[in-house]
């Protein structure tokens, strides 16, 4: 017996199947399936997972694993700090499905709130640093770091390969700096910067600011000093900390990149926060990841778009300098708000709370005769207690607060919001020292106070009480698409149901509450719930071992790579580094495989699709001494269940190189083939498509990799204490926080309820294929015809004849209540659909429908009815303002551009913007807020 949620989780039922296989002319699911997929990879027994549970008992299990997590006080620091995530955006953001359900914003006509919500983030963050550019997030301190430091290696103009960086750096930034600076062959060497020298030659100077240990300094000599060489400085800044010290960009350095935790968005035990990364003039233009900038629509009105995206490594490939793609969306947007919720005069006031309970941390253990490491700091104390500190911070445990175990002679606290007098208290008597002092005396040094203003725009001053900001958070999500209103049928990115039992564990304490860095007795409930889901994702994937350490996709790319790159020179074979990839590959895979110091070699496909077998041989002959790996996508990226994948294992085996198969499609794979099994060495998963973590508009994710026993040496390991291991996050576990999600997925559908579901999305795929190939050419399919669990619908034939473009559709989706398909991607000119186990009949058939009826309308163009510059899809998006304008001079009615065919007129969804002009925004730069009169008509 089937858990009772798999029926929850699958939209469509047994009589809709039984339809939907006579459409695909199939008689059953298990003879679609084998037909579908080839013998030689296919999987037949039962995946060896627990059987299925409900809901509710789910939730029990989770319950009990929670209790074995302690929630203490986090005085750890490192980055990582309690913090008030105000209700109002916790229950409206974390947990509203309007903002967690939502895609990348790639149609920004249907993303406008969150494209806003991003704008604040990035104004926040060139606010308080200083700088002029910010992205819209990145994936944690550490990254965002290692991105800062290869960002200055291309914009310095000096030779050398040295970065020099602060002695007082997050540890494990360091780790993770050292993990991406080594295959590129750049050498992190470590400065103390109170005692020593800048290296001879340099191209980058990193700084913490403030230091690991809490010591502020005065960087303005250094940056000088750096300058003078023509090396970029580059700083960790904690923004929090800015609202009360001098910001780098008055210093003059170039890059800022950090972490926005603690503007209300819980530990997690490590994530996910978001990253940020920002720049000063001059350097936007090579700033990775994603950036919102401001445009504006067909009619003119200012309009939110990402820009510059002809960056987007998807372009780039192997010319790629990042490999980011999936950020930190949905905790940019919580921080953004954050931001907007307290204003600058709220933000400088909890600033100030923290620094003075700092500051009475550290007047007290004075007046108790306890040396303390800086005399100028922020939030963060060091006291030197010789041989005494792992004493102190177990008397501490005692009362539930958790202070840093520097070394046996040190200890420091950290003092966040949440932060009390009791706190204090308590630390002080960890110490042996008895009564709180008065802390009169400023300990930062006047030339690092704050002069300047930060957060004037009105965005930052207007939304204070709940009721402003809760109607400004519904005004945003108003405006937005996202999978609470209809199915995004999107190729590559598996849009499938986020159930809200998956999410509850999220928000619960004893999993949000928890530092990264906490003491082990504090996380079995973690490292249970980690160790059963790697378990589960090894079963489900046939390989050995798994690390959920990479908080995205891409980072599993970089960590797999790597786990192989260790394992060839291991066997010393270090020269093995070219790294095959197909054509159609995604574009992180050769930024990922750029990372880590391979040389990517391009293997054709054949107009099937598939990847070219005569290429692939004639490649691996002219590589073979080199041949380090291959990295396919399986189901290809077009989709089809290509029947050379065996095959094409055991060439690059032979040749001595290594299979990593992306495991980004792996909801066509479940519980019927097994990477591990037929022939790869490594996956990575993306538990943000298959595994049902929400899309948050652009991120979280979360990218396990998964490896066969002989890789398993060389996985990520925990950034605290690495040894020889490499670390691609900033925690060990990485967005710790999002996992309870996967492993609800998991334990509720069960081995019977995880194929279930990949032969629905099979069968839905087909279906869509079955019913639109006779209105548009379906590219490509496998064997009997079929494709896995998208299809590639072609409109470059239309477009040719008629001059109607897949944007032109795309846009005209809108109108009909749709988000679009993936748009040319893996094919310029053409959508791809993947309408997921999730979707039931009903909305299968609207979209289709939908799809049916535009081309109705192509054909009104073809034949020369409406012209060909202005008809429902040139004009497409149409906005409820253009539909009832007093003036309509289009040659066809009102009805149509506003109410097309099938469309509920009491549940219309209308954008709040026309088409918008990308180009022009590229032109004209603009990534802040826009003022206000800006939007005047
Ligand atoms: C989504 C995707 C990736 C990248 O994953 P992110 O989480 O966005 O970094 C890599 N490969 C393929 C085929 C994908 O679809």
């Amino acid at each position: 017996m089937s858990s009772p949620f798999v029926s929850r989780h699958i939209g469509s039922d047994s009589d809709e199947h039984t339809h939907m296989l006579k459409v695909v002319g199939h008689n059953s699911l298990d003879e679609l399936m084998d037909a579908a997929i080839p013998e030689s990879i296919r999987f037949h027994g039962e995946l060896d997972l627990p059987a299925g549970i409900s809901e509710e008992e789910a939730i029990a299990e989770l319950r009990v694993i929670a209790s074995r997590n302690t929630v203490a006080t986090p005085m750890i620091g490192l980055g990582y700090y309690g913090t008030h995530t105000p209700a109002v955006i916790k229950r409206n953001v974390l947990e509203s499905p309007a903002w967690y359900t939502a895609y990348t914003p790639y149609q920004p006509e249907i993303s406008q709130g969150r494209l806003e919500a991003l704008l604040n983030f990035q104004t926040m963050v060139t606010d308080l640093t200083g700088l002029t550019t910010a992205n819209a997030s990145m994936l944690d301190e550490a990254t965002a770091v290692a991105e800062a430091m290869t960002l200055a290696r291309r914009a310095s103009k000096v030779k050398s390969l040295v970065y020099a960086v602060d002695a007082d750096t997050l540890p494990q930034t360091l780790a993770v700096l050292r993990t991406r600076a080594e295959p590129l062959g750049l050498q992190v060497v470590l400065v103390d910067l109170d005692t020593e020298e800048l290296p001879e030659e340099f191209f980058g100077l990193h700084l913490q600011y403030p230091g690991a240990s809490g010591a502020i300094r005065d960087h303005q000599a250094l940056v000088e000093a750096a300058h003078a060489k023509g090396a970029l400085v580059t700083v960790a800044a904690d923004l929090l900390a800015l609202t009360l010290l001098r910001a780098p960009g008055e210093v003059g350095v170039d890059i800022a990149a950090g972490t926005t935790q603690r503007f209300g968005v819980p530990l997690g035990f490590g994530g996910p926060h978001a990253g940020y990364l920002a720049v000063r003039a001059g350097l936007e233009r090579s700033l990775p990841g994603r950036l919102v900038g401001v445009s504006k629509d067909a009619d003119g009105a200012p309009a939110y778009r990402l820009a510059l995206q002809t960056r987007e490594q998807h372009i780039r490939r192997e010319k790629a300098t990042s490999n980011i793609c999936t950020a930190q969306v949905l905790l940019a947007v919580m921080a953004g708000m954050y931001a907007v919720y307290h204003g600058p005069a709220g933000l400088r006031a909890i600033a100030e709370r923290t620094h003075g309970q700092a500051k009475k941390i550290a007047a007290g253990l004075a007046a108790a005769g306890v040396e303390i490491t800086q005399a100028a700091f922020f939030d963060t104390v060091t006291a030197r207690v010789p041989g005494k500190a792992a004493a102190i911070v177990a008397a501490a445990a005692t009362q539930n607060v958790d202070l840093r175990l520097v070394d046996a002679d040190h200890v420091s606290i950290s003092t966040d919001e949440t932060t009390t007098s009791a706190h204090v208290a308590t630390v002080l008597q960890a110490f042996g020292a008895t009564k709180t002092e008065k802390s009169g005396e400023a300990v930062i040094p006047a030339a690092l106070n704050r002069t300047t203003d930060y957060l004037t725009h009105p965005v930052f001053n207007t939304h204070h009480s709940e009721t402003a900001m809760l109607r400004y958070l519904r005004k945003l999500s108003d405006r937005d698409y996202a999978l609470d209103r209809g199915m995004i049928p999107l190729g590559s990115c598996t849009m499938k149901l986020n159930a809200t039992t998956e999410m509850e564990a999220v928000t619960w304490p004893e999993f949000a509450n928890i530092h990264p860095y906490a003491p082990k007795s504090q996380t079995q409930g973690y490292e249970d719930l980690v160790a059963q889901l790697e378990a589960w994702l090894a079963e489900i994937t046939g390989y050995d071992a798994v690390s959920v350490q990479p908080n995205a996709g891409s980072q599993g790319e970089l960590a797999g790579l790597l786990a192989i790159r260790g394992y060839h020179r291991d066997r010393g074979e270090s020269h093995r580094d070219v790294c095959l990839i197909p054509s159609s590959a995604h574009g992180t895979n050769a930024a990922s495989a750029v990372m880590a110091g391979m040389r990517v070699v391009v293997v054709a496909c054949d107009a099937d699709g598939n990847v070219d077998l005569t290429d692939l041989d004639a490649k691996i002959e002219k590589h073979r001494e080199n041949l380090s790996a291959i990295m396919v996508t399986y189901p290809s990226t077009h989709g089809v269940y290509e029947t050379s994948i065996a095959e094409l294992c055991g060439k690059v085996h032979d040749a001595g190189g290594q299979v990593y198969v992306d495991g980004a499609n792996l909801n066509a794979l479940v519980g019927f083939a097994k990477p591990g099994k037929f022939g790869a060495d490594v996956s990575h998963l993306n538990l943000h498509k298959t595994f049902c973590i929400p899309h948050g508009g652009g991120g979280p994710g979360v990218g396990p990799v998964a490896v066969r026993e002989h890789l398993a040496a060389f996985l990520p390991g925990d950034p605290l204490e690495t040894g020889d291991h490499h670390a691609v996050s900033a925690a060990a576990h990485g967005s710790a926080g999002i996992l309870p999600i996967s492993w609800a997925y998991v334990r509720m559908m069960g081995p019977d309820g995880l194929a279930a579901a990949t032969a629905a999305a099979v069968l839905s795929a087909n279906y869509v294929a079955a019913r639109l190939r006779d209105h548009y050419p379906v590219l490509y399919a496998g064997n009997n015809g079929l494709v896995a669990h998208e299809c590639i619908l072609d409109l470059r034939p239309i477009t040719k004849a008629t001059g109607v473009s897949v944007d032109d559709v795309a846009k005209r989706l809108i109108d009909y209540g749709f988000h679009a398909p993936t748009m040319s991607f893996p094919v310029a000119g053409t959508l791809m659909v993947e309408p997921t186990e999730s979707e039931d009949l009903a909305e299968l058939d609207r979209f289709i429908a939908a799809m049916i009826s535009i081309k109705g309308e192509i054909d009104q163009v073809a034949s020369g009815v409406w012209p060909k510059d202005d008809n429902p899809l040139s004009n497409a998006p149409h906005t409820a303002s253009a539909v009832s304008a007093d003036e309509w001079a289009h040659p066809y009615p009102r009805s149509v551009a506003g109410f097309p065919e099938g469309v509920d007129r009491t549940a219309k969804y209308w954008p709040p913007v026309r088409r918008i002009d990308g180009a022009f925004g590229d032109r004209n730069l603009v990534c802040s807020c826009p003022s206000p009169e800006a939007f005047e008509d």
